[in-house]
């Protein structure tokens, strides 16, 4: 089985894992819309068509942005204050980065409100941890494993907390809060998606899998085995099978379910009375192309509803 990390020099030039040379790829984002709803996955992956920027996932960006820098300072420096105090500069190089974020809102007043909900955020973390008792092993690390099915897993893993024994934690920040039954599993999903990756990578089973969930105060934990993570890698494979069945077919279901609501292409669905536009031409690789992309689970598009609300 070959497997593989990779760093931050993985990135390519948008800040984005650089993709992997195989057609074959999928990171958990990309598997939770096609369980959603194929033609969600379709407009995404196939057809790669745009979204607006949303309020909420560029909080998401700014919250998950501030706690990554936070590690940044000496253990005694992260405080709430040290953490409202990287706010600003961290929204306005995201800005910077992507200039449509400062049309997010009507006015400074807007604006303003959005940033108090974010700082608030940031204040519940320091109730849920305590940052000056921990150093991260990684933040915002790029993971990437190929499976024997020839497939290739790759995501991005908020932080990394390594034991001095060597056992193995991997967190993941929600700045919404805690779902329902039905979207936790979704979000187990993505960290077993992740618990696969790390053990195809280095033979260890993480120890621990645990969701923050900054909306609500809330902490999710989990102890996978590997018989979870066999079942994981069995479920992901089949649900490849799937993909590469629709891909082949042209054959893309909307699936309506109460996400829709969130969804940025229901005026070209047929739920919604609207019509796709046509499938480009197929390649050598598939219908579109080879990659599951162009909106990875990354920054700036982290945390996007509906899961979170
Ligand atoms: S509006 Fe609903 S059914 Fe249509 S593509 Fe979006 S998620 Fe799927």
């Amino acid at each position: 089985m070959q497997v593989e990390t990779s760093g931050a020099a993985d990135f390519d030039a948008d800040g984005e894992p650089a993709d992997p040379p195989l057609a074959r790829a999928l990171s958990p984002s990309r598997a939770g819309d096609f369980m959603t709803c194929p033609l969600l996955y379709r407009f995404r992956v196939i057809d790669r068509l745009p979204e607006p920027p949303s309020a909420a996932a560029a909080r998401g960006t700014l919250v998950h942005a501030v706690l990554e820098r936070l590690f940044d300072e000496p253990a005694a420096r992260r405080t709430p204050q040290a953490a409202r105090d990287l706010v600003q500069p961290q929204w306005e190089r995201l800005v910077a980065e992507e200039p449509e974020l400062a049309g997010l809102f009507g006015d400074d007043e807007q604006r303003g409100a959005w940033m108090s909900e974010a700082a608030a955020m940031l204040d519940r973390y320091f109730t849920l941890e305590d940052p000056t008792r921990l150093e991260p092993a990684h933040r915002e690390l790029s993971v990437r494993a190929v499976l024997e099915s020839g497939l290739t897993l790759r995501g991005y893993i908020d932080r990394l907390d390594v034991a001095a024994t060597g056992e193995i934690r991997i967190v993941d920040y929600k700045t919404g809060s805690a779902p329902r039954e039905e979207f936790e599993a979704r979000a187990l999903f993505q960290m077993r998606f992740y618990a696969l990756v790390l053990w195809r990578t280095g033979g260890t089973v993480p120890r621990l899998l645990q969701l923050i969930y900054l909306g609500n105060g809330e902490i999710v934990r989990y102890a996978p085995d590997e018989a979870d993570l066999l079942a994981t890698e069995r479920k992901i494979n089949a649900l490849w099978r799937a993909i590469e069945r629709a891909r082949s077919s042209g054959d893309w279901r909307p699936r309506p379910s109460r996400l829709c609501a969130w969804c940025a292409h229901q005026a070209i669905c047929p739920t919604f009375g609207g019509t796709p536009p046509p499938l480009p031409p197929l390649s050598a690789d598939g219908p579109a192309g080879p990659q599951d992309s162009p909106q990875p689970e990354v920054p700036p598009q982290k945390d996007i509803p509906p899961q979170e609300s």
